[in-house]
């Protein structure tokens, strides 16, 4: 319980400050509110100690008319085992619009991959709410305040409310803060506290109340079906849903290019609206980790952000410190270097990320949780910490800590409102300055590369953050060289100028004894195997060129004529859309170059005999380049056969098999997506499929054979009638145990009888450990390798190996996904069998190791990947598995390495027979 003197002292104080932000005329006509008893009584008793409760949220104003939560859900929030369904938050969401229009609005602002809406809700003061659109308007000037003079800035600041957006349930597992912004909302609406008026009149509050909407639902569901079930002393836990949203789960924060389509609904909705704050609040730490932007930095933001985030991380630890409530922090968890989390869209575009973590156990079961770790110790940034040992926790006490914080945040945008706005505009125009002042002034994207088709991606997915794309309209002559009409300039004399030099250019990571949250590079170049040049001569800021105005895609073109198409190999990922949109047109692979009239065409360029209108349409529809002949030209081919694809997934990792999902979706490769069940003794694999892809999942070979061990009763993921949103992307009876050796034992079987397996990232450990892939072996780096996704050097050993076609070039930049370290060959003590082998692996790539090989972000001893295998052939039977070290297809991403996986869907029945092309010892890899 708290003392009725230190809130009354609280009250007293934000009265006295709030008071004289609100106009008289105001206060004396507030409606009438009482405060709901019964709540009182409820939130007592729901929060397990005292100190996890505070007096702001004690209490629930009620005004006649206006419904509380409770009203229309028929329990409070935060009511043990009681979860809140996205639809109706959304319905108690309208309700409250109904009854309080002028200080409460709801927007659908897209819809999800399942079809549901996307809400975004308003909460101000009736004046405020009245001038919201043109409140929108002016922090779009502010944003972007180019041609603005001093006294229309002057202007706009004195017209402008701070906008503070909120943002609940990105990650499903992460219970409270999307039934805390109920409450919160309600609060926000309706409470005349002096504190709470003085946050209306100030500042335009909106609210995301599940940014997965999908995921919240299917969470909601598998926590209805098993997790009220958990017992309240640990023991049995059932976990969570298979599936959050359609393709991702907790990656949904890691879409670094808004490939989710739901994740690019925020930010179209963020770079529309603008608000200087966007505070994204999440679940875990001990109690509340408030960020305050801790290095690693990120030098290209504003260095005014770097004092905005600890003044506000700062005065809410020394708010909810001094209303008694322990554990609040910030500092030593999350750094400010990766631009790829989905709130951080607000920093990379001149506002503010804000993030917190509150404690809870998932679900909404209260529990014993056992408190330990050093996120108890006593620290200058955790005065008062939490205290070690066995505590009984709530979702209640969550929500209190979620919404004190909140409350807490806005309370202090309020007292500076003019602060945020200045800021905002501050950091916007000197984004400006900065790129017209300081070099570098531009990136060049030059035309002519070899692949149009991935230069206007690169365009278009820096577009889709509202950087400025520009396209020349004459030859570019600048010191650093001569770039064709039609090259893309991405000048950095814009508002978001740094956004552009942080994603374009290469990254030099600030310290490296210092590790990193997530990525420590993304350059944007390397990752799409395209040139970009930095510019840093100023004269490019004056360049001819017009403003792209919408996505660019360069049509594709048959030059010539006759009845035969030949479609150049150039490396775009078109050319498997291609060839299933044609998938009834024979076609055939040239083994080598050749050449057409004048134009030579690479290996795995594509000869079509039949069909040349049909043909010629998808060619320009897919920025194709082409060239008709009078005859098929006399290279050696073979037949480009479409193999049936399968993609396995383990249940307790769908996440990394959802990004290439969603890859194979997008590029239009059919597939189906199978799983343990479908690898029983007998399957006869072969029979079905002709390639099976296991993406990048779990911890090594052994976690994707046995996966979740059976400790809980059976846990069905199936469609049913109750939980509607089960089942989906796939079924099973038991989401626990795993294939087993009897499984793997169907792999083996599959590839020896002329099946293909493509193994990426840490699933290439799985046909190494259990001897799929005859002579590969699958290491651990050694102590001391640390190696957060940085941009790495390859060189490629075997151009002419299908896998490798398009790729005409000697080295190729790589994510460097952490391993496995392979090793082809034969093992140690029967070297001198090996050149007899049917079977010897074949290393197609390689890492070039070493500091020099390193390209950008961070790796630490890089001598430990030293011509380490990166793709290897390893034929087995009448098959093979091809193994890639690398994660080809991560995340929305590398869109540069995924032709390694297309060429071999492409030409899967026509790689090197086993031991045609036997490699020499010194480039089989491992350590040398
Ligand atoms: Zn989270």
């Amino acid at each position: 319980m708290v003392t009725k003197l230190r809130l009354s002292g609280l009250f007293l104080a934000i009265a006295l400050i709030a008071s004289s932000a609100v106009p008289a005329a105001q206060r004396s006509s507030a409606p009438a509110t009482t405060n709901d008893a019964e709540y009182a009584e409820f939130v007592k008793k729901a929060t397990t100690k005292p100190e996890f409760l505070s007096p702001l949220v004690e209490q629930l104003p009620r005004r006649a008319g206006v419904p509380t939560p409770k009203d229309v859900l028929g329990y409070h929030i935060g009511t043990e085992k009681k979860l809140t369904y996205v639809a109706d938050q959304q319905r108690y969401f309208r309700a409250l619009e109904k009854a309080l229009p002028g200080r409460f609005k709801t927007e659908v602002v897209g819809q999800t991959e399942e079809g549901r809406d996307i809400m975004v809700v308003y909460v101000s003061s009736e004046a405020n709410l009245k001038n919201l659109e043109a409140n929108r308007q002016n922090m779009r000037k502010l944003a972007d305040p180019r041609g603005l003079t001093d006294q229309q800035v002057q202007q706009l600041m004195a017209a402008t409310k701070p906008h503070y957006h909120i943002t609940a349930g990105l990650h499903s597992g992460e219970t409270n803060p999307p039934e805390a912004v109920i409450e919160l909302a309600y609060r926000l609406a309706v409470s005349e506290e002096p504190y709470i008026r003085a946050i209306r009149d100030n500042v335009v509050v909106s609210i995301t109340g599940a940014t997965d909407v999908d995921g919240r639902d299917r969470y909601v569901d598998w926590y209805y079906a098993y997790k009220i079930d958990e017992p309240y002393d640990g023991g049995e836990n059932y976990g969570g849903p298979p599936y959050w949203g359609k393709y991702v789960f907790h990656d949904n924060n890691r879409d670094i290019n808004y490939g989710v389509d739901s994740l690019r609904a925020h930010l179209n909705w963020y770079l529309n609206w603008v608000p200087p704050i966007w505070h994204d609040v999440h679940e875990a730490q001990t109690l509340l980790y408030t960020f305050s932007g801790q290095p690693p930095q990120n030098a290209n933001l504003d260095p005014i952000l770097y004092t905005e985030l600890p003044f506000f991380a700062t005065y809410e630890v020394n708010k909810l410190t001094a209303m008694g409530m322990p554990g609040v922090w910030h500092f030593g968890f999350v750094d400010m270097w990766s631009p790829g989390y989905l709130g951080f869209a607000a920093a990379n575009h001149n506002g503010m990320l804000r993030m917190y973590e509150v404690f809870n156990q998932g679900g909404a079961n209260t529990k014993k949780a056992r408190l330990s770790g050093g996120q108890l110790t006593r620290q200058w940034y955790r005065p008062n910490p939490a205290t070690a040992g066995e505590v009984d926790w709530s979702i209640r006490n969550s929500i209190n800590y979620t919404q004190t914080g909140l409350l807490t945040a806005l309370e202090l945008t309020s007292k500076f409102p003019t602060m945020v706005v200045e800021n905002f505009y501050k950091k916007s125009a000197n984004a400006v300055k900065r790129g017209q002042e300081r070099p570098p002034h531009a990136f060049v994207i030059p035309a002519g590369q070899k692949d149009q088709t991935q230069v206007d991606r690169v365009a278009n997915l820096i577009r889709r953050q509202a950087i400025e794309v520009h396209r020349a309209t004459a030859e570019v002559k600048v010191q650093e060289g001569t770039f064709p009409a039609g090259s893309y300039i991405v000048r950095l004399n814009q508002p978001y100028g740094p956004l552009a030099k942080t994603l374009l250019e290469k990254q030099t990571y600030p310290d490296p004894a210092l590790n990193t949250y997530d990525d420590s590079a993304w350059t944007m170049g390397m990752a799409n195997n395209i040139e970009v040049k930095t510019i840093e001569d100023k004269s490019i800021l004056d360049a001819a060129a017009t403003l792209l105005t919408a996505d660019v895609v360069t049509a594709g073109a048959v030059t010539g004529s006759g009845p035969v198409t030949v479609v150049t190999q150039n490396g775009t990922l078109n050319l498997i859309t291609f060839r299933h949109r044609l998938k009834d047109v024979p076609m055939k692979a040239a083994k080598s170059s050749f050449t057409v009239g004048e134009t030579e065409f690479p290996a795995g360029s594509f000869i079509i005999e039949t069909a040349a209108d049909r043909v010629r349409k998808e060619v320009e529809a897919l920025g194709l380049v082409a060239a008709a002949a009078a005859a098929a030209p006399g290279v050696d081919s073979s037949d480009v056969d479409l193999p049936r694809i399968a993609m396995y997934t383990t249940w307790a990792n769908t996440e990394k098999v959802g990004w290439v999902r969603l890859a194979f979706d997008r590029w239009e490769i059919p597939y189906d997506l199978i799983h343990k069940d479908h690898v029983q003794t007998g399957a006869n694999l072969r029979s079905k499929y002709d390639v099976i892809v296991m993406p990048h999942q779990t911890n090594g070979g052994k976690a994707i054979v046995y996966e979740q061990p059976k400790l809980s009763k059976p846990l069905p993921y199936k469609k049913n009638d109750r939980f509607k949103s089960l089942g989906l992307y796939a079924e099973t009876d038991d989401v626990r145990g795993g294939m087993g050796l009897s499984g793997a034992a169907e792999f083996q079987k599959f590839v020896e009888e002329g099946g293909v397996l493509l193994t990426m990232g840490v699933a290439s450990a799985f046909p190494a450990e259990f001897g799929i892939a005859k002579g590969v072996e699958a290491q651990s780096p050694a102590p001391g390798f640390y190696a957060p996704g940085p941009y790495v050097q390859s060189e490629i050993l075997q151009p002419n190996h299908p896998v490798m076609y398009g790729y005409n070039q000697k080295t190729l930049p790589i994510r460097f996904n952490g391993g496995p370290l392979l090793q082809a060959g034969p093992p140690p003590g029967f070297e001198q069998f090996a050149g007899s082998s049917p079977d010897r692996p074949q290393v197609l790539a390689r890492f070039q190791g070493g500091a020099e090989g390193v390209l950008s972000g961070l790796m630490r001893n890089p001598d430990q990947i030293r011509n380490r295998p990166m793709v290897v052939d390893a034929p087995s039977g009448k098959g093979r598995v091809i193994l890639y070290a690398n994660n080809p297809i991560y995340r929305w991403q590398t869109f540069g390495e995924h032709a390694l996986v297309f060429n071999a869907l492409l030409h899967w029945n026509d790689m090197p027979a086993p031991g045609a092309t036997a490699v020499k010892p010194t480039t089989a890899g491992g350590p040398q």
